[in-house]
This record gives structure tokens, C-alpha cells and sequence, in this order.
């Protein structure tokens, strides 16, 4: 037997080799083409918002916003093979003929934000309010997009926000359904230890939380971005 195969520094390269192996996987791309979102990606922008490199992706790509409505009602885990186990989930659903009303329907529904931009200027007053204006693409059926009750919608977080505004609802492919929206929360208020960071430091990045409720339905929906508040 060669001794190198057995030995306690083989074993580790071993290790790394196979996480390097297990990592690679999850870092393919799950669309068409290189530039499709991997399972590792998706977790990371419906965890931590998409960059607007992902947002331009997003939509231009119907694949990838496939994937997404795929994932409707799935437990976010950080290990990025439950993507992979939702997909053949939603698959074997599709296959079955039984009525959707028969299906449970999830309460919380999750979506992708992103402001399209890599930071929020604050200004030079910090005190004063900002105007979000965020991408929403949803991680659940776009039909659902027309059911969100715009009065709903709440900004939680980094910045708080009561009031908020279905600026655009865009439809990609010509079906007569959105399939992503615009939101804007022209008056959002900075939290407290936002606007302390900010005099510190001049720049910081902390997350924002949507809320929203959608008509004749008990799901809510939740997202959440980070972002970069700039003075
Ligand atoms: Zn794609």
C-alpha cells in the first residue's frame, strides 16, 4: 500500500479535496448558463439581498426566476442542498394531480431584494429620512405578486419605514403577470444605531427587513437585504 494514502496528512488533503468536490457542486450554476445563480448564490441573496449584478441577471434570465418560484414555502437552510432536494420535492408535486387547495399552503412567503444600487447615501443631515426603492423578485408563484396589499408594507431593521408604495409591477415575458416589483418607501427613517454608526464612521452595512400581508390570504411575506448607509 503507498504509505502517502494512509497517512494523517493525506487524510486531511483527502478532506479538502472532497469539501472542495462538495463545495463545487453547489457553486454551479443551476440555469443555462455560467452567469445563472448556484445554489450557493440563491441562499446567499434571499439571506442577504442581491447585488445589482444579480438583480440585472434576474431579469434577464426566466430559468433562474423558475428556480426561484420553485423554492414557494421551503425552510431556508444554510446548507445550499436543500435546493436541490425543494426542486425534486417541487417536481414530484407537479406530478401528483391533487387539487392546490388541498395543499397546505405555507404561511411565510420570502423574497429577493436588492436596491440595485451598492449603497444608500444618507446625506449630509443623517437625521433626515431616506427614500428605499427596492427590487422584490419572489421566491414563490408570481400570480401571488398581484395579491400584495401595498398598505401593508413595512420596513423593519436599519431603517423603519410605515408606509410604502407598489411603484412598478414589471412583467418580463408578456403573460399579463408581474414578475417582479418595484417598491419605494419614499420616507424611511434611519434606526437609531444606524444614524450613531454613521457619525462614527462615516459608512455602515446593516439589514433591512420587508414586511407585507397579501390579500384574502394569511401568508406574509418576509425578506431582508443588507445595505450599505453612506454619509
Ligand atoms: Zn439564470
Amino acid at each position: 500500500m503507498n504509505p502517502s494514502v494512509t497517512s494523517p496528512n493525506s487524510v486531511l488533503q483527502l478532506a479538502i479535496a472532497l469539501n472542495e468536490l462538495r463545495g463545487s457542486e453547489f457553486d454551479r450554476p443551476l440555469g443555462k448558463d455560467d452567469s445563472c445563480l448556484s445554489s450557493r448564490r440563491i441562499i446567499h441573496v434571499i439571506q442577504a439581498g442581491a447585488s445589482s449584478q444579480d438583480l440585472e441577471h434576474l431579469r434577464t434570465c426566466s430559468v433562474c426566476r423558475a428556480t426561484l418560484t420553485r423554492l414557494e414555502g421551503k425552510r431556508l437552510e444554510s446548507e445550499p442542498d436543500f435546493i436541490r432536494r425543494a426542486m425534486q420535492e417541487a417536481e414530484t408535486a407537479e406530478s401528483i394531480t391533487a387539487p392546490a387547495s388541498a395543499r397546505e399552503e405555507p404561511r411565510l412567503l420570502t423574497a429577493i431584494l436588492g436596491t440595485g444600487s451598492d449603497h444608500v447615501e444618507v446625506g449630509p443631515e443623517p437625521g433626515g429620512d431616506v427614500h428605499l426603492v427596492l427590487n422584490l423578485f419572489p421566491v414563490f408563484r408570481t400570480e401571488l405578486l398581484g395579491k400584495l396589499d401595498q398598505d401593508s408594507l413595512r420596513v423593519n431593521g436599519a431603517c423603519l419605514a410605515t408606509r410604502g408604495t407598489i411603484a412598478e409591477a414589471v412583467d418580463l415575458d408578456g403573460d399579463s403577470t408581474a414578475d417582479y416589483l418595484w417598491l419605494s418607501f419614499p420616507s424611511s427613517r434611519l434606526a437609531p444605531r444606524v444614524l450613531e454608526a454613521i457619525r462614527h464612521h462615516h459608512r455602515v452595512i446593516d439589514t433591512i427587513e420587508v414586511r407585507g400581508t397579501f390579500k384574502d390570504s394569511a401568508q406574509e411575506l418576509v425578506a431582508r437585504t443588507s445595505l450599505e448607509f453612506r454619509a
